[in-house]
């Protein structure tokens, strides 16, 4: 694979430069190029520049409003609602996390729905916030049906991501953030482009047989729950809370709504938050720290969210697929 050097304002101005090109306004560009730019920066490739055709397939096919303006909606104490006004899921994020973190730290438990986005990132940048002021975060969403429930050859579920950080003042958080597939689709997709296979049990061809060529799997094919009924489970829950809770689409019913360009498909995500100083007590961390230590004296464990955290740390250009790039600025021109 051939690779261009790009600095991260590069990546952040690449992005933004194409956004606006195509119907953001700047509120809007800039919200979807911090994403984008940070999951280059964390070595989140599948969320990065890799997206950026496929949103701009839905500002052109006007599927996405690039000049949403997300308005916030109390529903109870303790819950609040986003409605994204159509537009892509980053800003409306950033118009409730703070609201969110507002309510946790009074009442130590705090619900955040988001309604009528297209969402196409990664979900640790919404999970870490919370983390980053002292709340344990949750998020999930789900997306259109490319993966079969545990015994099935059809697909009714997405990949359904679901993410988890738990904050450590002073360090960077235990964060989790994962498809509740096998792997997720962009990371499917991207294998297909680099020619290489997946692992078998990652999904189906279009006969229904187990394959390890990832193009047969993203074109006709389906992917699997990871952990069989138990992934399934999970994958079910997601599906529950962002669409039966939230309010919005299930993956099936994304997907007959859907013009197909390509880009994100609408949909809700369910957003959770608690506060373990008002719910554990003062010491939450110190007691917490205790079980890091026992976990980080096993040989070879990592915490979730390790890679990421030391990838942010370098401020060096990052290597960019050549094609993705040539890709990106014929859409401005
Ligand atoms: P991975 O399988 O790559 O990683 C899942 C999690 O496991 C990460 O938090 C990762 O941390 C952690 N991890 C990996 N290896 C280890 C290890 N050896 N020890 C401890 N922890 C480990 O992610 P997926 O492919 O499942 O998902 C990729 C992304 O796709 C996610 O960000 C998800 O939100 C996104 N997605 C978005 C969708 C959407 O509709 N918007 C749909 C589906 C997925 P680390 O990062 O540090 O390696």
């Amino acid at each position: 694979m051939k690779t261009v050097s790009l600095t991260l304002d590069e990546i952040y101005d690449l992005a933004k430069r194409t956004l606006a090109f195509n119907g953001c306004d700047e509120t809007n560009a800039e919200s979807v190029s911090r994403t984008v730019c940070r999951a280059e920066r964390d070595g989140s490739i599948s969320h990065g520049l890799f997206r950026i055709p496929g949103y701009v397939a839905s500002l052109r096919s006007k599927k996405v409003n690039g000049k949403a303006k997300p308005k916030i909606e109390e529903l109870t104490q303790n819950a609040i609602r986003v409605d994204g006004d159509y537009g892509f899921a980053p800003i409306a994020i950033n118009t409730g996390i703070p609201a969110l973190v507002k309510i946790t730290k009074k009442f130590g438990v705090g619900v955040l729905t988001i309604t009528n986005t297209h969402h196409f990132a990664a979900l640790w940048p919404e999970t870490e916030a919370l983390a980053e002021e002292d709340l344990i975060g949750i998020a999930c969403t789900a997306y259109k049906p490319s993966v079969a429930p545990a015994g099935a050859k059809k697909p009714l579920f997405g990949t359904n991501p679901i993410s988890f950080a738990w904050p450590r003042p002073g360090k960077t958080p235990a964060v989790y953030d994962m498809a509740t597939a096998t792997m997720a689709l962009g990371e499917v997709q991207v294998a297909a482009r680099d020619g290489h296979k997946v692992p078998l049990g990652t999904g189906l061809n279009k006969e229904g047989e187990l394959t390890t060529n990832p193009s047969e799997i993203a074109n006709g094919g389906v992917l699997l729950p990871f952990g069989g009924y138990k992934g399934s489970a999970i994958s079910m829950m997601i599906e529950l809370l962002s669409a039966g809770l939230v309010g919005d689409l299930f993956s099936f019913e994304a997907k007959e709504e859907d013009n197909n360009d390509g880009g994100p498909a609408r949909g809700g995500e369910f957003i959770m938050s608690m506060s373990p100083e008002l719910i554990a007590g003062k010491d939450w961390h110190v007691h917490a720290e205790k079980f890091f230590e026992q976990m980080l004296s096993l040989d070879g464990v990592r915490l979730p969210g390790q890679r990421r955290h030391t990838n942010r740390l370098s401020n060096e250009p990052r290597n960019i697929n050549k094609e993705l790039v040539e890709k990106i600025k014929e859409l401005f021109s």
